[in-house]
């Protein structure tokens, strides 16, 4: 009987190729909104969270909301890199729109800054992906920002998740895993103007 093999010739083993988890960029606002949309997204990408966001205000809110996240990432085993906090940038670009409401005009700047940046960050580390869990508000136009995040995505050649976290009932599922594991949350969205609007200074 004839063989294909020489003799003393061994085989290698064919170890099977594990299908490749694209890794994702996923910008983060704070910490209370993120759990739920990272547990989604970690089914079918290797996450890397991105916490920038300059419209913080007052900056000792802005720390407040960043430790909370260094917390949870850290003891979640979570990767995480952290932007600037350019916050007179941020006031630059939303100059003239501090009368804005919620879900006008400010806030699409505000949704473009970050995102924009996000984008940017994307592309310098190698990622052919980005997303973000800012729908899951319901404060938060998801058409708007998944118009935003694509655009930017497009002009940095790096793919936008678009998403509707806030849908199959995502704000009350993250609300409800914030508040178990303790999270602190905050009762304004960001903003100087944002946190006027619930009465603070
Ligand atoms: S209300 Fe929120 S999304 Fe709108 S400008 Fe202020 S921080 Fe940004």
């Amino acid at each position: 009987m004839s063989s294909n093999h020489s003799p003393g010739i061994s085989r290698t083993p064919r170890i099977p190729r594990l299908p490749r988890i694209p890794p994702m960029l996923l910008h983060i606002c704070c910490a209370p909104c993120s759990p739920y949309v990272v547990e989604e997204l970690q089914r079918d990408y290797d996450l890397t969270l991105y916490f920038y966001n300059p419209n913080i205000h007052p900056e000792e809110e802005y720390v407040k909301r960043l430790e909370e996240v260094r917390v949870w990432t850290k003891s979640a085993g979570l990767k995480l890199v952290e932007g600037e906090y350019d916050a007179d940038t941020w006031f630059d670009k939303t100059k003239g729109l501090e009368d804005e409401p919620e879900r006008g005009k400010r806030c699409e700047v505000c949704f473009d800054i970050r995102l924009s940046k996000a984008a940017d960050e994307a592309g310098r580390l190698g990622f052919e992906n980005y997303g973000a869990v800012l729908s899951v508000s319901p404060h938060k136009d998801s058409a708007v920002i998944n118009r935003i995040g694509s655009d930017a995505g497009k002009k940095r050649g790096v793919k936008f998740f678009e998403a509707d976290w806030k849908k199959k009932e995502g704000y009350k599922v993250t609300t409800r895993m914030a508040k178990d594991m303790g999270f602190y949350r905050q009762d304004y969205c960001g903003c100087v103007y944002s946190r006027r609007g619930r009465g603070k200074q």
